[in-house]
């Protein structure tokens, strides 16, 4: 009796959960940049399976952009003109952009990624509005990217969002937003994560992509 009302109940409680999940998740092992960058690479990606072309593209982008020139020049540009300015100097201080770059590509290497739904994570992204987390990466841990957050990304956003988590991996912060200053949104996209992924952003989309926000500065 109890198996058969348990049994009946099944495939409603396999739709509820397939449903909360978002789908099957997808695993590779690695994925690296394009000529020259080719024996630059990501750790494994474990992501949905529908978005995993985006992922991998992601994960070129990240590693192509950041070990670009034009990459270096931007931070160095946008470093010189505001790093010291008044509200963003407690998050810059003490930061070269040679520093913070060479710290982005070596980290970069061998960076994991996850992305997964779930109750859990559902509540995050429509309540608290998470979208990633860095989990440990200094220490190889994986970047997680929320997948309720991600449906609305593109691989350029999701490259950047990678930067992001890996800028507080080498120690960068944004004090303005989850931190003990004020919460100031124009702030704290000025502050180093929200600002290298956006510059990651616009240069893997020739600055045509501003879907998210960014440093009004930039
Ligand atoms: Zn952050």
């Amino acid at each position: 009796m109890i198996d058969r009302r348990i049994s009946a109940l099944l495939p409603v409680a396999l739709s509820l959960s397939l449903a909360a999940c978002g789908g099957a998740n997808a695993y590779v092992d690695h994925v690296c940049g394009s000529a020259p960058n080719a024996d630059k690479c990501t750790g494994d990606l474990d992501v949905p399976s529908a978005r995993l072309e985006d992922f991998e593209r992601a994960g070129r982008l990240a590693i192509d952009v950041v070990y670009s020139d034009r990459f270096t020049d931007e931070v160095r540009q946008f470093m010189v003109a505001h790093s010291s300015d008044a509200d963003l100097l407690g998050a810059w201080a003490g930061r070269s952009a040679e520093q913070i770059v060479a710290g982005l590509r070596s980290s970069l290497v061998g960076v994991r990624v996850e992305s997964a739904g779930g109750a859990r994570r559902w509540f995050a992204f429509k309540i608290y509005g998470t979208i990633a987390k860095e989990g440990a990466v200094a220490s190889g841990g994986p970047v997680e990217i929320n997948s309720y957050a991600a449906r609305g990304m593109s691989a350029a956003q999701l490259a950047g969002t990678i930067v992001h988590e890996v800028a507080h991996g080498i120690g960068l912060t944004h004090p303005h937003m989850g931190g003990p200053l004020s919460k100031d949104w124009s702030v704290a996209l000025c502050e180093p994560p929200y600002l290298l992924g956006a510059i990651v952003e616009q240069l893997a989309t020739n600055h045509s992509e501003t879907a998210l926000p960014h440093c009004p500065r930039l």
